[in-house]
């Protein structure tokens, strides 16, 4: 499939489609300047991105809805040029008296359909989950009285942690991988693992940078892109906003793509080890993060 800047939307199994790359919007509320995220949003749609990934626990969503909001006043988008990424919930886990993380007892079934009904209700147009591993894909497609399939799962993928086990199962079943973190993320120890060695520095990747005129940020967002997943780059600074979306006028060669999903260490940076004990993760799988539900195109951030 031909990808350009202006054309670089892949099917979803729902009819609809999702722009391959996307601005991501997480940034440590305590150190973010208020009106930061609105800023970047405006950028990133001024520079070409048609894809939004945001969350109210982020604590910065207003700031998205501002943002579409006031292009879509000034013309330079329609609303239905945009795909919003949101994810539901509205708390941040509580914690009980002893610091312990406090968790809804909910069942990952019941909540897939109350999602179903938020689009039959007109509410959202896809739905798609996030860290989910494929015990816990099998249970939704496998759910008595499936109505929707997701069409998306929101999980960390970059050259360290290529995913080749839960990217052949996913497109097996019509599941479009949307990477997180697809830069190796920050170094904020609250709650990334900083013993990895950051991505952007591997000595392979510069090289390959060097024959192709590109930053590593752009190699490795292409090699995701080329091999048919969604990146959702993070920049609140605007050069590398408008860096992260160069990377549709060059292409690696099949045995470049080998040798980048040969850097593979199958170790995750976003590990969240607060998380651990969630009753539900280790009930279902032996996953090691919280589960969360996508919607997609929502009302979340006021967007009609
Ligand atoms: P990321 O996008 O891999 O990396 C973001 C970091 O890289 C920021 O520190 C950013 O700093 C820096 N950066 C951006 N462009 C750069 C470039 N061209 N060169 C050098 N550094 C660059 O990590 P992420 O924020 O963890 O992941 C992306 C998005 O995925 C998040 O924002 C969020 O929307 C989503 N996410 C979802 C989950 C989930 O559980 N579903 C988990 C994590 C993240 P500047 O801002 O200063 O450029």
């Amino acid at each position: 499939m031909h990808l350009s800047a202006v054309n670089h939307r892949i099917p979803l199994s729902d009819g609809n489609s999702i722009p391959i790359i996307g601005l991501g919007t997480y940034s440590a509320p305590i150190s973010t300047p208020k009106g930061s995220c609105a800023t970047s949003v405006k950028i990133a749609i001024d520079t070409g991105y048609r894809h939004i990934d945001g969350a109210y626990i982020y604590q910065n969503e207003h700031e998205v809805g501002e943002a579409i909001r006031e292009k879509i006043a000034q013309g330079k988008v329609q609303r239905e040029d945009i795909f919003y990424c949101g994810k539901p919930g509205d708390d941040v886990y509580p914690k009980d008296e002893n610091g312990k993380w406090l968790y809804h007892k909910s069942n990952l079934c019941a909540t897939w359909e109350a999602l179903e009904a938020c689009k039959d209700a007109g509410l959202v147009k896809s739905l798609g989950v996030s860290n989910f591993n494929h015990r816990q894909l099998e249970l939704i497609l496998n759910k008595p009285g499936l109505k929707y399939k997701p069409v998306s799962n929101q999980v960390e993928c970059h050259p360290y942690f290529t995913q080749p086990k839960l990217l052949k199962f996913c497109q097996k079943h019509d599941i479009v991988i949307v990477a997180y973190s697809p830069l190796g993320t920050c170094r904020d120890p609250s709650w990334v693992n900083v013993s990895v060695q950051p991505l952007l520095k591997d000595p392979f990747l510069k090289a390959l940078g060097k024959k192709y005129n590109k930053t590593v940020a752009q190699i490795v967002l292409r090699f995701n892109i080329q091999r048919g997943v969604v990146v959702i780059p993070k920049s609140f600074n605007p050069e590398r906003i408008k860096e992260n979306f160069q990377i549709f006028d060059f292409s690696f060669t099949e045995e470049e793509m080998k040798d980048i999903e040969a850097l593979n260490k199958n170790i995750r940076y976003v590990e969240l080890l607060m998380y651990y004990s969630n009753p539900q993760t280790l009930g279902i799988s032996n996953c090691d993060k919280p589960l969360s539900l996508l919607i997609y195109e929502s009302q979340v951030c006021g967007l009609e």
